[in-house]
């Protein structure tokens, strides 16, 4: 017989139906047992009459049995078939499950992190958790959905590249046909979303993991999911409308609440004197109790900054004590391109950057580019880049502009950021399926891991400690 949902089975009364899940309760009453079953749709009561004592809570078990509506005393309004039951006739155990390491019908905020990213197919399986990727799924599929209807197309971007600096370290790999040598693991597809708006899409999106070797907090991770875009022929205005609408929509699309229609728009000046901060908090307390998402933008910040010396990757970008506040590849303001140009008034030069802040948190972030090889030469000037260096970190791109590139801009927004704001959770660990430990070591599989010693041979390659 063919398998039904539990949800379905409430539309069954006194019919056979067979369905299969995991015990989710059991309770013995002598001959009688109870259990709760559930699939990915619910739970369901099953009475079986001296039978089914044998199952342990979350064995996997295929069962039929008739669908039998409930007495109106014995209904349990917790449960959505809590008017029916399933008075059961045969089961079969398809996996019998042994006593787990951690509850999975508790909200889980009390285990251990360890243990819970160790045993994390176990951890997701509490309806918390449930419900978070399941949230991010019907979020990410909005968004998508957009997007294809707005014409976007989505394209992928290799994950071997070379180095695109976002501000953080690479993660590297080692290339066994060319000993000494490495990727980078993309820190964004920036480079190559710029080279697809040369080659003449004009709309594309993608859902890239970004991968940055940086300090491990609540709200960041090594690697985070992106809704990456780009588009051609567009001003900064245009693009914040744009992002601004398909957010909107989407966060609407999930139930979720917005402050403001309109995303209030603040110059980085603004928010620093007002906030001290550029990212920020507009909820007021009650809407903080409502989980309501308080949206903003921020626009006119400095291009460049001064580097600053505890931040390895900033000392590494730069080679002139100068270095980008966040895109090397943003075009300055119209009105400051030709400071940028003369190399004048650093500090004054102001980029067309713009990100989108939620909560407290940056949520986004993008800018119109730079797509006349000059300005984004001045750029790395203005970072201490030789003719030479300039050429081997970007000469492709500084090549590709010479070839007939439209003016684009773009932007990208953090995903497992918008859906944990979206779920009132505060870490986005819980909202990622396999996120990493806080030490940096992968759900279940616990990478890093050791290698052996012909691998490392075949890569060209000695660990010195
Ligand atoms: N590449 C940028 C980032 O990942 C976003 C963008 O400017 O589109 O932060």
């Amino acid at each position: 017989m063919e398998k039904n949902l539990i949800k379905d089975t409430l539309e069954k009364i006194g019919q056979t139906v067979t369905i299969s899940g995991w015990v989710d309760t059991k309770r013995d009453h002598g001959k009688l047992t109870f259990i709760d079953l559930r699939d990915r749709s619910g739970k369901v009561q099953c009475v079986g009459f001296q039978k089914m004592s044998d199952l342990s809570t979350e064995s996997v078990v295929e069962l039929s049995g008739i669908v039998k509506e409930r007495p109106e005393r014995m209904v349990n309004p917790e449960l959505e078939t809590g008017t029916i039951e399933i008075e059961v006739n045969e089961y079969k155990i398809l996996n019998k499950a042994a006593e787990l390491p951690i509850p999975v019908d508790s909200d889980g905020r009390d285990i251990n992190e360890e243990v819970r990213l160790k045993y994390r197919y176990l951890d997701l399986r509490r309806s918390r958790l449930q419900q978070n990727i399941k949230l991010r799924n019907t979020y990410m599929q909005i968004l998508r959905n957009e997007l294809l209807n707005d014409d976007f197309i989505e394209i992928e971007t290799p994950l071997l590249t070379k180095a695109t600096m976002e501000g953080a370290r690479d993660f590297l790999v080692p290339s066994r046909f060319q000993p000494g040598k490495f990727y980078a693991l993309p820190q964004s597809p920036q480079q190559y979303k710029q080279l697809l708006m040369v080659a003449g899409f004009e709309r594309y999106f993608q859902f890239p993991h970004c991968l940055r070797d940086e300090d491990l907090r609540a709200d960041r991770g090594f690697e985070h999911t992106q809704l990456d875009i780009e588009i051609s022929f567009v001003n900064r205005e245009q693009v914040m409308k744009r992002i601004e609408n398909l957010v909107k929509t989407a966060v609407k699309g999930v139930g979720g609440k917005l402050k403001d229609e309109t995303f209030p728009v603040f110059t980085y000046k603004e928010a620093m004197e007002k906030y001290g901060a550029d990212k920020f908090d507009l909820r007021t307390e009650e809407e903080k109790k409502d989980n309501v998402l308080a949206f903003a933008w921020v626009v006119d910040f400095p291009f460049f900054k001064k580097v600053d010396k505890g931040d390895a990757a900033e000392m590494r970008d730069s080679k002139s004590g100068w270095t980008f506040t966040h895109n090397p590849f943003s075009s300055p303001l119209p009105e400051h391109e030709e400071w940028l140009l003369k190399g004048e008034r650093i500090d004054e030069i102001m980029t067309a950057q713009y990100d989108l802040v939620c909560n407290g948190l940056e949520v986004g972030g993008g800018s119109i580019r730079a797509h006349k090889p000059e300005v984004l030469k001045a750029t790395y000037k203005v970072m201490g880049y030789s003719e030479k260096e300039t050429e081997e970190s970007i000469g492709h791109m500084l090549e590709a502009f010479t070839f007939g590139a439209p003016p684009h801009g773009g932007i990208a927004l953090g995903i497992d950021r918008h859906v944990a704001i979206l779920s009132g959770e505060d870490s986005i660990k819980e909202v990622i399926a396999f996120p990493m430990t806080s030490t940096g070591r992968t759900a279940v599989t616990n990478a890093p891991s050791e290698v052996k010693d012909e691998q490392l041979k075949e890569l060209g390659i000695k660990v010195a400690a």
